[in-house]
This record gives C-alpha cells, sequence and structure tokens, in this order.
C-alpha cells in the first residue's frame, strides 16, 4: 500500500473538500488555489502519473475528463474558459504521485505557462 496523500483524501483518512465523487472518480478542491477555481480530478486507483497509466486505464482516464467538463458547467465556469492541467514529472513540478487533472478557472490565463 502506497503511502498517498490523495489516496488518503479519496478514503476519507485526511481532510479535503470533495466537490464531486462516483465509484472511480473524485473531485476535489485544492489546497492552494492558484485561480479563483481550483480543483483536482483524480481516479481512486492510485496510478502515479501520466506514465504510469496503461491500456487498460484508458476508460478510466477519459471519465476524469468527462467529470472535469460536467464540474466545468455546473460551477459556470465553462463558457468563459478554462485550464485543464496534468503536471508530470520534475520538470514540470509534479509534487503529488497519484495522477490528477488540475482544473483551473476564473480569470484569464496566460502562455507560455511558467
Ligand atoms: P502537482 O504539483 O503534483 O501537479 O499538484 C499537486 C497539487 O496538490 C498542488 O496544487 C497542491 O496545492 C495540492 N495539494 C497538495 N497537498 C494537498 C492536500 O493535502 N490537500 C489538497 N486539497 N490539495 C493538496
Ligand atoms: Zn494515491
Amino acid at each position: 500500500m502506497v503511502d498517498c496523500t490523495f489516496c488518503r483524501i479519496i478514503a476519507k483518512q485526511m481532510p479535503g473538500e470533495i466537490i464531486y465523487e462516483d465509484e472511480e472518480v473524485v473531485a476535489f478542491k485544492d489546497i492552494n488555489p492558484q485561480a479563483p477555481v481550483h480543483f483536482l480530478v483524480v481516479p481512486r486507483k492510485h496510478i502515479a502519473s501520466v506514465l504510469d497509466i496503461q491500456p487498460e486505464d484508458e476508460r478510466l482516464i477519459g471519465r476524469l475528463l468527462l467529470v472535469a467538463k460536467k464540474l466545468t458547467n455546473e460551477i459556470g465556469i465553462s463558457t468563459k474558459g478554462f485550464r485543464l492541467v496534468i503536471n508530470t514529472g520534475d520538470n514540470a513540478g509534479q509534487n503529488i504521485y497519484h495522477i490528477h487533472i488540475h482544473v483551473l478557472g476564473g480569470r484569464r490565463m496566460t502562455w507560455p505557462p511558467g
């Protein structure tokens, strides 16, 4: 069993502001928001990073995007636009090795990212 912050939040062994959950996917607010709206969409299954996605995870990874879309609609940031980010590895600044999609919105984003 890996010692993982996001596994603990998903299992409710650690506090987290969960905004959505189903049998496969959980979304919760980022503890250090970088935009007016900033939440994370994660699978319940512990997949460390994009590099660890397996062919059998194809449908699950697709579901992360569908949940992100549904929540941006419900929160009301979808029409103005938002950004999805999956940091992967050291150069990208991945800090938590449980795959997650950052959903950022509610302000204008700049490009290129930092
Ligand atoms: P990464 O840098 O791995 O792409 O993103 C990890 C994200 O998780 C960061 O934005 C960070 O603020 C968030 N985070 C780290 N620890 C916790 C925590 O205990 N609870 C919540 N809700 N978010 C966390
Ligand atoms: Zn985990």
